[in-house]
C-alpha cells in the first residue's frame, strides 16, 4: 500500500549533487514541504562547473551559484549551503567526508528527515548516486529517515526511448510514496537555472510525463521510537 502524503517533517534537508537538482528533480516536493510549513534547507555538494550546457554566457561557477540562490527563493527554501567538491567527479570524494558534511548541516538545521535522489542516481549521473550514498550514511549516524526521489519504470522507459536519456526507474511495487504535487513553483524555479533549463531539455518532457505525481522510496526508515 503506497503512502500518498509526505511525512510531517518540520525541518527537511535536501542533499543534492548539483545546482538545479533541487528544482529540476525535487522542486515540486520541496515546495510542498515548504507550503506545509516545514523549514527546507539544501546542501548542494558541487557548483555544477562541469556542465556541458551553457544556456547563457558567463562563468558557470558564478552563474550556477546565483541561479541556485534565486531558485531557492522561488521555492520558499531556507538555508542553502553550496560546497565545492568537483562536479562530475563527486564519486572520487571519500564517502565518509561527504557524510560528515551532511551530518553537520543536518544537525545545525535540526533536520527531521533527509530527501535526495534515489540510490541509483535516477538520471544515470554517478554524482547523484554518490550524494545520496553520503546522505544515507549520515542518516545512519544521526538516526534520521531518508526519502529517495525516483520515477516509475514507464516514465524512465519513455525518456530512454525518446531522448536516449539513461533514466533508471522502479516498478510500482517498489515505490513507497506517490504524492500529488503542484508544479507552478517548480517550473518557475527551473527557469531560474537559465544556464541549464534549455529548450528541449529532457527535464521538461519528464515533468509532462509525470503530470501531477511524484514518486519516492524510503532509503532509510525512522528508527522505532
Ligand atoms: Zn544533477
Amino acid at each position: 500500500m503506497q503512502q500518498t502524503i509526505l511525512p510531517p517533517w518540520r525541518s527537511v534537508l535536501a542533499v543534492v549533487a548539483h545546482p538545479d537538482d533541487e528544482s529540476f528533480a525535487l522542486g515540486a516536493l520541496l515546495a510542498a514541504f515548504a507550503d506545509a510549513g516545514a523549514v527546507v534547507s539544501v546542501l548542494c555538494l558541487t557548483r555544477g562547473e562541469a556542465s556541458t550546457l551553457h544556456g547563457v554566457t558567463g562563468d558557470l561557477l558564478e552563474l550556477r551559484a546565483a541561479e541556485l540562490a534565486t531558485a531557492a527563493d522561488v521555492l520558499g527554501l531556507g538555508e542553502v549551503e553550496l560546497l565545492t567538491h568537483p562536479d562530475g567527479r563527486l564519486a572520487e570524494v571519500e564517502l565518509q567526508l561527504l557524510a560528515s558534511e551532511v551530518s553537520a548541516v543536518a544537525r545545525r538545521v535540526h533536520a527531521d528527515g533527509i530527501i535526495g535522489f534515489d540510490l541509483n542516481g535516477v538520471t544515470g549521473h554517478a554524482d547523484h548516486a554518490h550524494a545520496t550514498a553520503a546522505a544515507v550514511a549520515a542518516a545512519e549516524t544521526l538516526g534520521l529517515p531518508v526519502l529517495g526521489w525516483t520515477v516509475p519504470d514507464r516514465v524512465a522507459d519513455q525518456l530512454r526511448h525518446e531522448h536516449g536519456a539513461p533514466f533508471d526507474g522502479y516498478p510500482d511495487a517498489e515505490i513507497d510514496l506517490v504524492v500529488t504535487v503542484e508544479r507552478t513553483l517548480q517550473r518557475k524555479a527551473a527557469k531560474c537555472h537559465q544556464s541549464q533549463a534549455v529548450p528541449g531539455s529532457v527535464m521538461w518532457r519528464r515533468l509532462e510525463l509525470l503530470g501531477e505525481r511524484e514518486h519516492l522510496r524510503w532509503l532509510r526508515r525512522s528508527d522505532p521510537s
